[in-house]
């Protein structure tokens, strides 16, 4: 699998909703090669399968990507509410959970970040909404947050429309950070 890559930067759209891409119905074979087509349409390592309030999702489409087309990653996920805002949690091997802000827009009011928040990364670019660069930015490097771009596909075309250069094991060193027992080198 290209995620067994070391050191390189895989080709990344890491906010998708597949589910809703595919009128809701149930991952198997058939929409599992829908999606892979769309992946290699835009030249993607993969993508992460982030359904709103629901990781189960994205768990069966990767088991199904694994079987079928193991070229390509597929990183389960989910959205979520976070005070005004959404997070996207994108679960990475060995229990890792890297989070990220999703489409800032009401974040302008809110305080500084603390590790506790436990938020790596936030959107600099979306697919489906406005973002406000240079605002988003300065929050960014004010929090140490890496900046992603991403899609937020709800149809099976806007797949990919955006996407990141994405380190993984950079992405694990950093949600590892805050958590107890935590090393700083990461075998992916
Ligand atoms: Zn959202
Ligand atoms: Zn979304």
């Amino acid at each position: 699998m290209k995620g067994d890559r070391r050191g390189g930067r895989l080709k990344l759209d890491l906010h998708t909703h597949c589910k809703e891409a595919v009128a809701f119905q149930r991952p198997d074979d058939r929409i599992a090669t829908i999606i892979a087509s769309q992946i290699r349409a835009r030249g993607l390592d993969g993508i992460a399968v982030t359904e709103h309030n629901e990781a189960e999702y994205g768990f069966s489409l990767k088991e199904l990507m694994v079987r079928h087309h193991p070229d390509l990653l597929i990183i389960p996920g989910q959205e979520r509410r976070w005070g005004l805002d959404h997070v996207v949690e994108l679960f990475l091997p060995d229990g890792v959970v890297f989070r990220f802000i999703a489409h800032p827009g009401n974040l302008w009011g809110a305080r500084d970040l603390s590790p506790e928040d436990g938020i790596h990364g936030i959107e600099i670019a979306n697919g489906q909404q406005f973002v406000h660069e240079a605002r988003v930015r300065e929050f960014a490097r004010v929090n140490d947050l890496l900046l992603l771009s991403n899609s937020d596909a709800h149809v099976v075309g806007d797949i990919g429309c955006n996407y990141s250069m994405v380190d993984l094991a950079e992405f694990s060193a950093r949600a590892r950070r805050g958590l107890p027992g935590a090393v700083g080198v990461v075998t992916l």
